[in-house]
């Protein structure tokens, strides 16, 4: 129920479009094709995604010899299934074999310490033992948000000062999850990407530590974008990805926007499982990625 409210706006979006689309013709032709192209593009769905959608519903209308436009919502929906499916299994989030490491990635403000908190208060509620490292020391608020949101989720913050070196940060939660035998450790970093090649430095050094530290750990690197960007998200996730092999995305805010679509195309684009969706600010706010149900939430 949450899912189906968080991506009204995309549903809106595209199945809302394009079911004015097909009631507004009488037969399937090139320009509903086009129309229908213009929607997906528009929910940021991607241009070659979008391409082989309307590419494969087009060989099905032809080869079933299919007359009413009534019937391209469920052709649409079957290529979303397909195309979704075929990425991956959804995969969930790894933290077994425990200790478990999770780095989490991005730029300032897509919503990286929303999200690991909300990942802590999860797996908390499972019964697992969590520790954050406060690896954003550039910004005092960041370290202030993110042990408002340990206090929240009841989960202990490792943390320096600003101003600090992120690798010793993440070098000292590291020996802290060992003392503790916590399950799993989730790191914020920083996310100056004005200052690209700073950034790059400093999440290769917490790397070397990681690998150093902890190479026994399960890892996870996860890549947090902010849905409401787009395309603009599919950049930030090429540049993210040469520092470092990010193992999953978090897509946030898509309960705020219209270009939920590009949750399909992102992970089809980079070869990357989406792990986690967020519809919202509240700390159940962060589901599990699940290709059906998103899908069925579009078009419920
Ligand atoms: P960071 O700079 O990447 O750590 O970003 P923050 O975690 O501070 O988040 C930036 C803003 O986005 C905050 O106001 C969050 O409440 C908000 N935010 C994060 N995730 C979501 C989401 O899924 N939906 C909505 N509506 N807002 C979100």
């Amino acid at each position: 129920q949450r899912l189906k409210e968080g991506l009204a706006k995309t549903k809106q979006g595209i199945t809302g479009k394009v079911d004015e689309l097909i009631k507004s013709y009488q037969k399937i032709d090139d320009d509903l094709f086009d129309e229908l192209e213009e929607i997906l593009i528009t929910a940021d769905i991607g241009v070659q995604t979008t391409m082989d959608i309307i590419d494969a519903i087009k060989d099905k209308v032809k080869s079933e010899k299919i007359k009413d436009p009534l019937a391209i919502k469920e052709l649409l929906k079957e290529q979303l299934f397909e195309i979704l499916n075929e990425l991956s299994d959804d995969e969930k989030l790894k933290i077994e074999p425990s200790p478990a490491i999770i780095l989490v990635v991005g730029v300032n403000g897509v919503g990286k310490t929303t999200s690991i908190g909300k990942i802590a208060h999860r797996l908390k509620g499972e019964g697992k033992k969590v520790l954050l490292a406060a690896g954003d020391t550039f910004r005092a608020a960041a370290i202030d948000q993110l042990q408002v949101w340990g206090k929240r989720a009841g989960v202990e913050v490792i943390h320096h000062q600003e101003g600090s070196d992120p690798a010793a940060v993440i070098y000292d939660a590291i020996q802290a999850a060992r003392a503790r035998n916590a399950e799993v450790l989730i790191c914020d970093t920083a996310g100056r990407l004005h200052n690209k090649k700073n950034l790059m430095m400093e999440l290769e050094k917490i790397f070397r530590v990681v690998e150093r530290e902890y190479s026994n750990a399960t890892r996870e690197v996860l890549l947090v974008l902010d849905a409401t960007t787009g395309q603009n998200a599919i950049q930030q996730a090429k540049i993210f990805n040469e520092a470092a092999d990010i193992t999953g995305l978090i897509l946030t805010k898509l309960d705020g926007t219209a270009k939920g679509g590009v949750v399909i195309g992102i992970s089809r684009e980079l070869k990357v499982p989406v792990k986690f969706i967020g519809v919202g600010e509240q700390k159940e706010d962060l589901q599990e990625f699940d290709s059906k149900a998103f899908v069925n939430a579009l078009f419920g």
